[in-house]
């Protein structure tokens, strides 16, 4: 068979599996929706209630369903810095977390440890100020590991698990591996990666970045 045939015939294929796509098979693209958090809280009801004496004020949906952006927001001071204006998410939770790139660490002067959500035992503590408010945490400053949110379906068309770690290849103009990037499945998770700025900057993201899962093959 020569080339040009060779490539009718695939086109074809590549046509028909096109076709085929259905809503119940989400991922049939094999990249990724990157996504870049920026600094922000989750709260505890008793610390929504101190600092801001009343419930959170949903302001927009984020890509999680249920959780979102709200119009509230603290003032983070550390041990030898102070970061206004600090983004809090909602809905409450059962534990207050802040969550911060190893950049903003150093600002607040404090080393805080990179774990997964809600991993919280041990880290340092902090103190939030609102308005009217003040709250004092004993702990739960953390920088996020990076992970990947996805459906039960993603993550059988990825041929992954949850709580795999997999290295994320990133396209652009500073192409890099991200390795060890968590896999976090749940029925209720919409597939996007998560990073911080940080990680963003050091390979040039944007908003629109994607990443792509690599086969140990092309890990070695
Ligand atoms: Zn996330």
């Amino acid at each position: 068979m020569d080339q040009s045939s060779l490539e009718d015939i695939i086109k074809k294929v590549m046509g028909q599996m096109d076709g085929a796509k259905t809503e119940e098979a989400p991922s049939c693209d094999d990249s990724i929706p990157v996504e870049l958090s920026g600094r922000h809280a989750h709260l505890c009801e008793a610390d929504i209630e101190a600092l801001f004496g009343g419930p959170l004020t949903h302001v927009k949906e984020l890509s999680q369903p249920g959780q979102y952006l709200c119009k509230e927001r603290v003032r983070l001071i550390g041990p030898s810095g102070v970061i206004d204006n600090v983004a809090v998410l909602g809905p409450a939770r059962a534990k207050s977390q802040i969550e911060l790139s190893l950049t903003d660490a150093r600002i607040l002067g404090m080393k805080a440890p990179i774990r997964q959500s809600g991993d919280v035992a041990g880290s340092p503590g902090i103190v939030l100020t609102s308005g009217t408010g003040l709250v004092g945490l004993e702990e739960g400053v953390i920088v996020a590991a990076r992970h990947i949110h996805m459906s039960p379906a993603d993550a059988a068309a990825f041929g992954v698990s949850d709580k795999q770690k997999v290295p994320v290849y990133m396209d652009g103009e500073r192409p890099a591996v991200f390795k060890d990037v968590l896999v976090r499945v749940h029925e209720d998770f919409s597939l996007a990666m998560h990073i911080d700025f940080d990680e963003a900057n050091s390979c040039g993201l944007g908003r629109k970045a994607r990443g792509k899962i690599m086969s140990a093959s092309q890990e070695a």
